[in-house]
């Protein structure tokens, strides 16, 4: 059973709609040349969560977000010259470039996990191309699958694994390319590519003028292949995680002198008067809004002078997973690997 409209991707009035939905923080899902990716207003935190939440990952990932054309890139990330020479060989193409946010950048905190760096990317593909357009804005678009399954290659993959969380799913028919894209990471001095894809090292190599690329993340690591890359990447990929400066103390019932509390719905906490800052994820308990406040209210309450961040416990159940396994993470002695 499906509750997911299914519309033909090369009909205008069809891309309209799915452009309607994305407006209103529903999920759309559509085809790249790659694979179906699961997209939703990338400025719109909650809609990111509901990517998250539909999705079952128990974890938040940060996500790429997706635009019509490299101008409309370039006001979401500042891109050095690989990242121009790059973004000017392979887009629109199945490569995905890390950039620094840019000063206006509007892609949500909870899409980037909180980092100062954004994922962008200008798929090949007429139906993404026309989605993105008449959307204008930045679309996550992680592959439209539940976490764990493989990538969604076709409508009928979508809506099997996720029909019942997407609005409306754009029929283009078999993705051509079938592999995700290839992540390259432009923040620091030399490119590196943190995930293998459907653009090769030598491409990238060639395409910049260099013998090698720079290593770390997955270029470091020789066994690594595209198939393996959920598992492959979050060990190499934890350095590029944001992590507050404070340490986190977690499931507290008080509130200690210099402490900064991270509550959820309004919990009372014994200290709460004295706490150097507070931050309520969700007054109304919804884990939903939760995950979208997460980062922000991270980084509003690690300031200079907190000894600590305080959060409350939060529930395990559905985005409550993810929001916990980024709090113990928050929490876990520092090990910058
Ligand atoms: P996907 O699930 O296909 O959207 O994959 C997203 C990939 O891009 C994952 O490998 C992420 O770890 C990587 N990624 C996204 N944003 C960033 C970022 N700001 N820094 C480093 N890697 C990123
Ligand atoms: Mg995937």
């Amino acid at each position: 059973m499906t509750s997911a409209r299914l519309l033909p991707a090369d009909d205008p009035a069809a891309i309209r709609e799915a452009a309607a939905a994305l407006a209103q923080g529903r999920l759309v899902a559509f085809p790249t040349e790659t694979v179906y990716g699961l997209g939703a207003d990338a400025a719109n935190g909650r809609a990111v969560a509901r990517v998250y939440a539909a999705k079952g990952r128990p974890s938040f990932n940060p996500l790429i977000a997706h635009l019509a054309n490299v101008e409309a890139a370039e006001r979401e990330g500042m891109f050095n010259a690989a990242a121009k020479t790059l973004a000017a060989r392979f887009w629109p193409g199945p490569l995905t470039l890390v950039v620094p946010r840019s000063p206006g950048c509007r892609v949500a905190d909870l899409a980037t996990a909180g980092l100062d760096s954004v994922a962008l990317r200008v798929p090949d593909s007429s139906a993404a191309h026309a989605l993105l357009s008449a959307f204008g804005g930045p679309v996550v678009a992680p592959s439209a699958n539940r976490s764990g399954h493989v990538s969604a290659t076709t409508a009928a993959h979508v809506a099997d694994d996720l029909g019942d969380s997407v609005a409306i799913i754009l029929d283009g028919g078999a993705t051509k390319i079938g592999i995700e894209s290839t992540v390259v990471d432009c923040t620091g001095n030399r490119a590196r590519i943190l995930r293998p894809g459907a653009v090769t090292r030598a491409q990238i190599a060639t395409a910049l003028g260099v013998e090698t690329l720079g290593t770390g993340g997955l270029g470091a690591n020789p066994g690594a292949s595209a198939a393996h890359t959920d598992a492959v990447v979050a060990p190499g990929m934890l350095a590029s995680h944001y992590a507050p400066a404070a340490s986190v103390r977690l499931g507290v019932r008080e509130v200690r002198p210099g402490e900064a509390l991270l509550n959820f719905a309004g919990a009372a906490v014994p200290g709460a008067q004295e706490a150097a800052a507070v931050f309520d994820l969700s007054p109304t308990a919804s884990l939903e809004e939760a995950a979208a406040n997460l980062f922000t209210a991270l980084r509003a309450l690690d300031r200079p002078g907190v000894t600590a961040i305080a959060a409350v416990a939060i529930p395990g159940e559905g985005l409550g997973e993810a929001i916990n396994d980024r709090l113990r993470r928050a929490a876990a002695p520092r090990d910058k690997n």
